[in-house]
């Protein structure tokens, strides 16, 4: 049996095109970045699901509700932005590079669609011995490790010492009453505000989405409030314009670092945190095609 490890696109894109897979997802829910959040009432990503391109997710998710998307684009201090969010990588991920694309409306319910065609057990890997795969709901024996989820995690239970680097993210999505603003991207490059990216979209006539990225090295403080505390200072929303808020801390957002070549031979790595790399959506399901 082939153990597939993460249940974000691209693991559940690989168990669906190979026989006699397992699926192992630490999180109650699939989906990885995209897997759905209740946000008063509504189902929504904590990432807005924007992509620049569809063709390979088209490929594997053939009925995708898209809207085509220019966004309006506000920047306050740009040049300042790659210092802010990530100071040592080379160069940003392209998925912060805000470009023309399409608004994906049912990604979530779609990758529900793809995760009911795998075997799914809830769970995360603890040890890996002899073709054994001791995880903390049992034992599951493999041929082979297929690994989409935290290659740093892995790296750990198999003994192997990579000089990985990482910037966390505080994420925020906010539902507010609409009209408010009229950009649909806010690129926010000042050091004093602790976001650096907001995008914003219509839901109904009285409503707006906001998606706020909050990058973070270590252990500065981060929270809900202080969020909503540099939004009034930067005028993009007041607490009485917030309808309701949810945020998700995610330690591994932006990955950087030294990668060895050499790997054990039971393992394939796919994704963007199997191969440490910062994949747009369409370039994970692309790796997890080639994997
Ligand atoms: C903040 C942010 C914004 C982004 N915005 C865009 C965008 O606008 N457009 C775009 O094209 N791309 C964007 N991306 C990139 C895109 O989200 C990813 O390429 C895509 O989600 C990768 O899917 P994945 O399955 O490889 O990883 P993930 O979605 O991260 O899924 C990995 C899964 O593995 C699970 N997992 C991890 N470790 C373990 C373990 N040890 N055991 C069990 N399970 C484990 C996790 O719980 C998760 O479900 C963004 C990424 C980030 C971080």
């Amino acid at each position: 049996m082939r153990i597939v490890i993460g249940g974000g696109i691209t693991g559940l894109t690989v168990a669906s095109q190979l026989e006699d897979t397992v699926v192992l997802e630490q999180q109650s829910s699939v989906g990885g970045l995209y897997s759905i959040e209740e946000v008063g009432g509504l189902t929504l990503t904590i990432i807005p699901p924007v992509v620049s391109s569809i063709k390979r997710l088209a490929e594997i998710l053939p009925d995708l509700k898209l809207e085509e998307w220019r966004p309006i684009i506000k920047k306050t201090k740009e040049e300042h932005l790659k210092m802010k969010v990530c100071p040592f990588c080379d160069e940003l991920p392209t998925w912060l590079d805000v470009k023309e694309g399409y608004l994906v409306h049912n990604l979530p319910e779609a990758l529900l669609e793809l995760g009911s065609k795998v075997k799914i057990v809830r769970g995360y890997p603890l040890r890996v011995r002899e073709g054994k795969l001791f995880t903390n709901r049992g034992i599951l024996e493999f041929s082979e490790i297929i690994n989409t989820g935290s290659r740093e995690e892995l790296n750990r239970l198999i003994g192997v010492e990579e000089d990985l680097k990482k910037i966390g993210c505080l994420l925020a999505v906010i539902v507010s009453r609409g009209g408010i603003n009229k950009w649909d991207v806010l690129l926010h490059g000042s050091a004093g505000i602790s976001f650096s990216h907001v995008f914003r979209r219509e839901i109904d006539e009285k409503h707006d989405v906001y998606h706020v990225y909050a990058f973070t090295r270590g252990g500065k403080h981060l929270d809900a409030d202080r969020i909503l505390g540099d939004l009034k200072r930067a005028s993009v929303l007041t607490k009485e314009d917030v309808v309701t808020m949810r945020v998700r801390y995610i330690r591994e957002c932006i990955l950087a670092g030294e990668k060895e070549k050499n790997r054990p031979n039971f393992l394939r790595e796919c994704g963007r945190l199997g191969l440490w790399d910062n994949l747009s959506l369409e370039e994970a399901v692309e790796s997890a095609l080639r994997c």
